[in-house]
């Protein structure tokens, strides 16, 4: 049983609101529109599947705040989506976007699903059957997706496809992280992880860090994950644990991550392994959970699966003295609480893992304009975003001596209060 307080994800999301507002110049009507979602959909998407059995699937689609710019963020195909995680990771893409300072307000979609279990042609079939059900709501002026969990290029590349179909008018800007082919932006695989990294470098420079002693886990081996360890690696860092969804490896002399991303490509599997060219060789390692690697004594905690897995239950266990969240959400108010008690620095992922959106922006631009960037371009424009973004947050929080996070809400928080403000409408009312 959890100790943590009995209350939804999207209830727990919200509750960083209040934190922040305390010491955010934001108007309280504004706060309050914040609190719901704009508009939220739910749609049943039947799809044949392949033995010729109909299944009907539920998707959702969460419009959390536009007042900033179009929608923005992705959609993710998991077992255990449900209309409050929608929510609250379309919350999280609101105060992502305006914390780095780029056009857009927040959304979210999902559908209920174990992608593992579809084969290539039911997944299309289910990907496009999506996109009928929220063709009205998405838009490239409205709602802009995007990859998430276990959704990818390929799954983006079919969505747009649907979309101009539908419209009859070729629309790339309607989502983001599409294959390069069909309008995708170099630089949108990796950018996720890139961004962690850029903050991660400040970091470096700011506790002078030497990177052959840091010992860092990563748990998540997916695309952020991957890139982010690839990238440190590349550094110096030293990456002694890894994991996937079904657990995690550890040596305490480090992984040449090079060679596990390529076992994980080519078998799925995540293994102890070293590779030259083609000939790969199983190298010493522990076995080890994913619960037992976020508890392991290392510099740098890496999370970057899923939501709630730093929780009160574990809180204490955590012996990592920074943490920088790749994944939307891995750590639960309470146990915030009590690293922000601890004084654990937690780069807060509505900074650390904005790189991806950031370039999703990028290729939007790219794609409205039908002009394309090369990659050192990307590059040259992610890291100041990232940067600066970095910066004003770290000001924020020594300023007011708050934690992390809410610094980057306070940040976020009275950007969209100014928009809001702006728009003054008689449904808005500013006391003057
Ligand atoms: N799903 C990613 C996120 O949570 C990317 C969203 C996007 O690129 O719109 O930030």
């Amino acid at each position: 049983m959890s100790n943590e307080k009995a209350t939804s994800l999207f209830d727990d999301a919200i509750s960083r609101l209040d934190d922040a507002a305390a010491h955010a110049k934001i108007e309280a009507e504004a706060l309050l529109r914040l609190r719901r979602p704009k508009a939220f959909m739910e749609v049943s998407i039947p799809v044949r599947m392949d033995d010729g059995t109909l299944r009907v699937f539920t998707g959702y689609r969460s419009r959390h705040d536009d007042s900033r710019g179009p929608a923005k963020g992705g959609i993710r195909f998991h077992p255990n989506v449900s209309p409050e995680e929608v929510k609250a990771l379309a919350f999280w893409m609101t105060c992502k976007c305006a914390c780095v300072g780029i056009p857009y307000g927040g959304g979210k979609g999902g559908v209920t699903v174990n992608p593992k279990e579809l084969s290539r042609l039911e997944l299309e079939r289910l990907s496009r059957g999506y996109i009928r059900q929220v063709a009205d709501f998405i838009g490239p002026d409205t709602d802009v997706p995007a990859p998430d969990v276990y959704t990818n290029a390929t799954v983006m590349g079919w969505m747009m496809d649907e979309y101009s179909k539908i419209h009859r008018q070729r629309t790339p800007a309607v989502i983001t992280g599409k294959p390069i082919a069909l309008g995708g932006s170099l630089g949108r695989d990796d950018a996720t992880g890139r961004g962690a990294y850029y903050c991660i470098k400040e970091l470096e420079k700011l506790r002078d860090w030497k990177p052959s002693e840091m010992r860092v886990a990563v748990q998540g081996f997916g695309n952020a994950g991957q890139h982010v360890a690839r990238l440190l690696h590349a550094d110096g860092y030293k990456i002694v644990a890894v994991s996937d969804s079904r657990g995690g490896i550890y040596s305490a002399e480090g992984f040449d991550i090079p060679s596990l991303i390529k076992m994980k490509r080519d078998s799925r599997r995540l293994e102890a392994v070293y590779c030259h060219e083609t000939i790969c060789e199983t190298v010493d390692a522990q076995k080890i959970t994913n619960e037992e690697l976020l508890e392991l004594d290392v510099d740098l905690l890496l999370p970057a699966a899923l939501e709630n897995q730093i929780t009160t239950d574990n809180v204490a266990n955590i012996k990592a003295p920074v943490i920088v969240e790749l994944a939307n959400g891995p750590t639960t108010s309470d146990a915030d609480e009590v690293l922000a008690k601890r004084g654990t620095l937690v780069v807060p992922d509505i900074l650390a893992n904005a790189g991806g959106v950031t370039v999703s922006y990028f290729e939007w631009v790219q794609n409205k304009a039908g002009y394309y960037w090369t990659v050192e371009e990307i590059h040259r424009k992610l890291r100041p975003i990232m940067v600066s973004a970095f910066h004003a947050i770290y000001e924020v929080m020594e300023n007011k001596k708050i934690d992390m996070r809410t610094a980057a809400y306070v940040v976020a928080l009275e950007r969209i209060g100014e928009a809001i403000a702006a728009q003054g409408t008689a449904e808005f009312f500013v006391k003057t």
